[in-house]
């Protein structure tokens, strides 16, 4: 068994990179956006606090939406190796901050990612970086741990792969019923997880450690 932290992870490698960027008409489509939404809830936009407001917004959404213009091949891209391994490797605790779909406001949260082996293994920091991929965008918390298990599928075709993900909802705990400390919990089981019993109790007697 072998278990690494969140801390071992590259934090520099997580930042946006260039290519991530958004053309600039399409930031001022952004800003102007929220200058009308800022005037639309009976905000000034000219006074002092706001006057910056539409562009910093636009560059923080930019951000938060890279998702959409990361290429999974690329980041995975040279990560892959051979090995031998054949115990569960599992990626705990990794850093989650996503956009809910249905109110655009944050999910914040954790992922756990274990895979199987069969022959080919992934740096560590490539893990987070594929939960980024997907989070970055705007989601729902289900479809965010389907397609992070999918992918790590598809890339290291492993026997089995299993996702956990844990998270607050702004959506829910600043609107609404208020429920403050409610954590949502997702899985998505894949080949041995799923089929496996033992495979996938071994998963969570891990996950508790
Ligand atoms: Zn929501």
């Amino acid at each position: 068994m072998i278990q690494r932290h969140n801390s071992d992870l590259d934090v520099e490698e997580r930042f946006t990179r260039e290519s991530n960027r958004l053309p600039g008409r399409d930031l001022d489509r952004i800003a102007n956006a929220y200058r009308e939404l800022l005037q639309s809830i009976g905000e000034d936009v000219n006074r002092e606090g706001l006057q910056r407001t539409p562009d910093r917004a636009a560059r923080a959404l930019e951000f938060l939406t890279q998702g959409y213009r990361q290429n999974l091949d690329e980041i995975v891209n040279g990560a892959v190796f051979e090995s031998s391994a054949s115990e569960i490797i599992l990626v705990k605790d990794i850093e989650l901050y996503s956009l809910c779909e249905h109110h655009l406001l944050p999910f914040i949260g954790r992922a756990h990612v274990a895979y199987l082996p069969n022959g080919k293994v992934i740096g560590l920091s490539k893990v987070a970086r594929i939960v980024d991929v997907f989070a970055r965008r705007l989601q729902i918390q289900e479809n965010l741990t389907t397609q992070i298990a999918e992918s790590l599928m598809n890339c290291l075709e492993p026997s089995g792969v299993a996702v956990v993900v844990e998270a607050k909802h702004l959506c829910m705990m600043m609107r609404g019923v208020e429920k403050q400390n409610s954590v949502m919990k997702t899985s998505c089981l894949l080949g041995t997880f799923k089929d496996d019993a033992r495979t996938r109790s071994e998963f969570l007697s891990l996950l508790k450690d």
